[in-house]
């Protein structure tokens, strides 16, 4: 099984419910949600963090960036407002080192988020 979490919900290895895929990035629900929409958001390749994703290949954290709002429409949350976040490093809690962005709605978000 791939060491990486995020690598191994890509293979397979470890379930997770898909929101949305292509050959390139996928979208399953968090396991802990913290807003009735909380859809996270990966490049199937593994980058760290979107820094290295988007030093890498613009391409691909573009299809990210569009999965994201993708999603928000999907969930039915792209009118009422939402909140697209990628945690990147210590500071910002990032728990798990494969890029993903949080896509967050469907209650008033307020910032900064507890
Ligand atoms: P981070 O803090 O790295 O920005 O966010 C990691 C997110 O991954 C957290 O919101 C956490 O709930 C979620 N998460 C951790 N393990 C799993 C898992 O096994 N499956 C899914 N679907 N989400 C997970
Ligand atoms: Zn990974």
């Amino acid at each position: 099984m791939a060491e990486c979490l995020f690598c191994a919900i890509v293979a397979g290895d470890i379930p997770a419910t898909t929101v949305l895929e292509t050959d390139r990035i996928l979208a399953f629900r968090d396991i802990d949600p913290q807003a009735p929409t909380h859809v996270l958001v990966i490049p199937k390749d593994h980058y760290p963090d979107v820094a290295a994703l988007a030093a890498a290949d613009t391409s691909l954290l573009g299809e990210v960036i569009t999965g994201a709002y993708r999603v928000a429409a999907v969930e039915g949350v792209g009118e009422t407002g939402y909140r697209v976040v990628f945690n990147t490093g210590a500071d910002a809690g990032q728990a798990v080192p494969h890029v993903h962005g949080h896509v967050l709605g469907g209650r008033s978000l307020t910032w900064p988020p507890g």
